[in-house]
């Protein structure tokens, strides 16, 4: 579901060449939120200030609710009761695409996707504390290039050339299919698929793929493959969502997080400068300066490509970094 290529296709049948916007096809992908946002921005020329967001997991009152911008994630549990279980560990997003969380002192952004909580000895945290060495020893001992994760790679399936167990093995072995099998890397949307259900000895080729990205982007590497036939078995290949519950271990951790419309405000909320695409947004605002809910407090400069940031609650500047704003409830 994470993959706006794959949705593209299961709603309207057209097909996103690798490498391409979706608006090459006609089509672009907003998520609900932001489609509310750009309506409050055009209607009512009302900045971005809050994010709805759902705290589910191994915590004590699942919960959706609608937070100040700059809250803490720490915060956010709380509000959701608290972990249930003695070792929590933290995933910003969705069990498949989600990032694993340093520390829950991060703030909300604009782009937190919520908050998912597990026991620390859990498969999902474990896969994502992994290191670089031990999943390229993993790919290159237990490979048995049985080509299941190409079989059922939602991309692969739809035409795009992207090969993961040729890219394996390419990674492994040395052994290169050709040039353009290793630059499909680039086309990998990182769903999660190939580790999550495919592989049957726990590689994960896309964590291989997000190495090779960083590298090949690194040195100024295009893919240029094209769109090939959509394989006769994509709409059977389709993953059951509860089978993949399960095999995730996450039947224990499904709950219904209902919408709590209470407005709830912080004492305190930082700010990033950096929420959005292209360059950090540039303080406007001095220490101690008083500031309404809605104010502008960093803009673009320069006509550089960024957002303006807007405080997300009234109080004063508490201190301006190179990073963030911190403001103070009154
Ligand atoms: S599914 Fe796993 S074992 Fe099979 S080819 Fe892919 S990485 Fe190798
Ligand atoms: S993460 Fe795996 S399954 Fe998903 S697009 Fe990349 S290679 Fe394909």
């Amino acid at each position: 579901a994470g993959d706006e290529v794959i949705t593209i296709w299961l709603a309207t049948g057209r097909r996103v060449p690798p490498a391409s916007l979706p608006l090459s096809v006609g089509v672009v992908v907003n998520n609900v939120q932001t489609l509310l946002n750009v309506a409050a921005a055009v209607e009512t020329q009302t900045a971005v200030t809050q994010r709805t967001l759902t705290i589910n997991g191994a915590v004590a009152e699942p919960i959706t609710l609608t937070l100040p911008l700059g809250t803490s994630l720490r915060e956010a549990l709380a509000l959701a009761g608290g972990a249930t279980v003695a070792n929590p560990a933290f995933i910003n997003g969705g069990p498949m695409m989600g990032r694993l969380l340093a520390s829950l002192d991060e703030p909300i952004t604009k782009t937190t996707g919520g908050l998912l909580v597990l026991p620390s000895d859990h498969l999902l945290i474990e896969r994502r504390m992994r290191s670089e060495r031990t999943v390229l020893n993993q790919a290159k001992t237990v490979c048995e290039q049985c080509g299941m994760c190409t079989e059922l790679c939602p991309r692969h399936l739809i035409g795009h050339e992207l090969p993961p167990h040729l890219i394996v093995r390419s990674v492994s072995y040395g052994h290169i299919a050709s040039l353009s099998s290793v630059t499909a890397a680039l086309t990998c949307s990182e769903c999660g698929v190939c580790e999550a259900w495919s592989c049957p000895v726990e590689i994960s080729p896309m964590r291989i793929n997000q190495l090779l990205k960083a590298e090949l982007r690194a040195n100024g590497v295009r893919y240029q493959g094209e769109l090939g036939p959509v394989s006769p078995m994509a709409e059977y290949r389709l993953l059951p969502v509860k089978r993949l519950v399960a095999r995730l271990g996450l039947s224990p951790f499904m709950h219904k997080a209902p919408m709590q419309e209470a407005a709830w405000q912080p004492e305190q909320v930082e700010l990033m400068l950096n929420q959005h695409i292209g360059a950090p947004a540039s303080p406007c605002v001095e220490i101690g300066q008083r500031v309404v809910q809605g104010e502008c407090i960093a803009q673009m400069k320069g006509g550089a490509l960024g957002a303006a940031l807007h405080a997300s609650i009234s109080g004063v500047v508490s201190q301006v970094g190179s990073r963030s704003i911190t403001l103070v409830r009154e």
